[in-house]
C-alpha cells in the first residue's frame, strides 16, 4: 500500500487520542510530537513539518475542540484538513487551450519517468476525445525516441520524431506544424532528461519553451527519491518555470515525503500520479482523496 509507513505510524498517534476522551492540552502536544515524527521520518521537508504542527496544533488547542463531546474526532478531522490543504486544497487540471493544439511539454530527470508519463497522459486525453500526438524530442537517451514509438503503437497513437541527429529545439518545432496540419488537438513533447540537472540540459529546455510556448510544462518527479525529488522540483521551477508536477512511481512509495512537501514548497500543484509501470496507471491528483488515503 502506498504510504505505508507514514499511515500507520500518523494512525497509531491519532488512534491514542481517541482512547481518552476528553483531551488535555499535553494529550494533543503528545499526539503532535507523533505525528511530528511520522512526517520526518516520511522524509517531508522540515520546514513543511514544523508549519504544518503549528497550524494543527493551533486549531485543536482550541475551545470547539477540547470541549466537544468527540474531541479526537476533531483532531483527526484538523488534521485531514490540513493535509488536504498541504497537498493543494483541490485538484487542479490541465488547462486545455481554447484555441487547438493544447501544447505540453514534459521535463525531468531520466529515470523519472518521462517517456511512460507522456504515453500514459497521451492515452489519459486519448480517452477523453482528444487527437494527441506525441513528440520525441530525447536524442541523448539510447533508445528513448524507441521507447516513445513502442508507446505511441500500444496506445495507438501517433509519434513524430526525426531520428537522434536534429536539434530538440527543431524537432519540437517540426512536431508542432505536423500537428497542427493533421488535425491533432494535443502536442506532448517528451524532452531530454540527464542524470543531474546541468546547464546545458536548461539551455536547451528553455529554447523549446520560448520556441513552441507550451501551454502546460509538466515536471516529472520520482516520488520514491523523496526530497531529492522535491529539491528537483525547485530548481526546475526556479530556471525553466513550471505548471505542474506528476509524481510518478507512487505506487511503490511506503513513505510520501515528495508527495506531502512538493506543493508546500515550489507552490506548484501535483496534477497527476503515476501508480504503476501499464500504460493506464495515471491518476488526476485529488489532495482530499489522498489524506484521506494516509489517514486511513
Ligand atoms: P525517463 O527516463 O524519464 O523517460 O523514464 P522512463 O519513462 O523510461 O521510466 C523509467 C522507469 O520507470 C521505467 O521502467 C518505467 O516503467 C518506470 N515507471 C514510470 N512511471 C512509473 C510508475 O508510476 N510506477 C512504476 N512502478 N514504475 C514507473
Amino acid at each position: 500500500m502506498i504510504f505505508e509507513g507514514l499511515s500507520d505510524k500518523l494512525q497509531g498517534a491519532l488512534d491514542k487520542l481517541k482512547s481518552k476522551g476528553k483531551l488535555t492540552e499535553k494529550d494533543v502536544k503528545d499526539a503532535m510530537r507523533e505525528v511530528k515524527l511520522a512526517l520526518l521520518e516520511a522524509d517531508v521537508n522540515f520546514k513543511v513539518v514544523k508549519d504544518f504542527i503549528k497550524k494543527v496544533q493551533e486549531r485543536c488547542v482550541g475551545q470547539e475542540v477540547m470541549q466537544s463531546l468527540t474531541p479526537a474526532q476533531h483532531v483527526i478531522k484538523i488534521v485531514n484538513e490540513e493535509l488536504t490543504s498541504l497537498m493543494g486544497d483541490v485538484a487542479s487540471k490541465i488547462v486545455i487551450s481554447p484555441k487547438p493544439p493544447t501544447i505540453i511539454m514534459m521535463v525531468g530527470l531520466q529515470g523519472a519517468g518521462k517517456t511512460t508519463t507522456s504515453g500514459k497522459l497521451g492515452g489519459y486525453f486519448k480517452k477523453q476525445g482528444k487527437k494527441p500526438l506525441l513528440v520525441a524530442c530525447d536524442v541523448y537517451r539510447p533508445a528513448a525516441i524507441k521507447q516513445l514509438q513502442v508507446v505511441g503503437e500500444k496506445l495507438d497513437i501517433p509519434v513524430f520524431n526525426m531520428g537522434d541527429k536534429e536539434s530538440p529545439v527543431n524537432i519540437a518545432k517540426a512536431g508542432l506544424s505536423h500537428a497542427i496540419k493533421n488535425n491533432n488537438d494535443l502536442v506532448i513533447i517528451d524532452t531530454a532528461g540527464r542524470l543531474h540537472i546541468d546547464e546545458a540540459l536548461m539551455d536547451e529546455l528553455k529554447s523549446i519553451k520560448s520556441e513552441v510556448k507550451p501551454h502546460e510544462i509538466l515536471l516529472v518527479v520520482d516520488s520514491m527519491t523523496g526530497q531529492d525529488a522535491v529539491n528537483v522540483a525547485e530548481s526546475f521551477n526556479e530556471t525553466l518555470g513550471v505548471d505542474g508536477v506528476i509524481l510518478t512511481k507512487l505506487d511503490g512509495d511506503t513513505r510520501g515525503g515528495a508527495a506531502l512537501s512538493i506543493r508546500a514548497v515550489t507552490q506548484k500543484p501535483i496534477k497527476f500520479i503515476g501508480m504503476g509501470e501499464k500504460l493506464d496507471d495515471l491518476e488526476p491528483f485529488h489532495p482530499d482523496r489522498m489524506a484521506s488515503r494516509i489517514l486511513g
